[in-house]
C-alpha cells in the first residue's frame, strides 16, 4: 500500500469542514434547518474519517446529542451563567455547557 500524505489530507479535511460549516450557517440563517444539519453531518463525517477534531467554535454550534446545527435563537437557546455559556438545543432539549473564557478575552482585546 502506498504511503498516504496524512498531513496534507488532514489539512484538506479541515478546509472542507470549514466550508461545510459556513454553508450550514448560511442555510440555517435562511431557515433551511434540514439542509444545515446535513452539512454539519457531512462535516462531522469528514472529521471522523480523517481524525480531525472539530474546532471549538464549530463544536458549540452542533448539538452533542442529535447533531443539529445550533443557530441561536432559531434552533438553540443560549444563556450566559457565570463563567460559562449554557446552550439548549431546541430540537431535542439537550443542555450543553461551554466555558466562557475565550469570549471574555476577546472582549478585553477590543
Ligand atoms: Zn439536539
Amino acid at each position: 500500500m502506498p504511503r498516504r500524505k496524512k498531513g496534507q489530507e488532514r489539512r484538506i479535511a479541515r478546509e472542507r469542514i470549514d466550508a461545510l460549516f459556513r454553508l450550514a450557517e448560511k442555510e440555517a440563517l435562511k431557515g433551511n434547518a434540514a439542509r444545515a444539519n446535513r452539512y454539519v453531518e457531512l462535516g462531522r463525517k469528514i472529521g471522523m474519517r480523517y481524525n480531525v477534531r472539530l474546532p471549538s467554535e464549530y463544536k458549540r454550534r452542533v448539538c452533542k446529542a442529535c447533531h443539529a446545527y445550533l443557530l441561536p435563537p432559531k434552533t438553540a437557546r443560549v444563556r450566559v451563567g457565570g463563567s460559562r455559556i449554557v446552550t439548549t438545543c431546541l430540537a431535542c432539549g439537550t443542555v450543553m455547557r461551554f466555558p466562557y473564557v475565550r469570549e471574555q478575552k476577546e472582549r478585553r482585546r477590543q
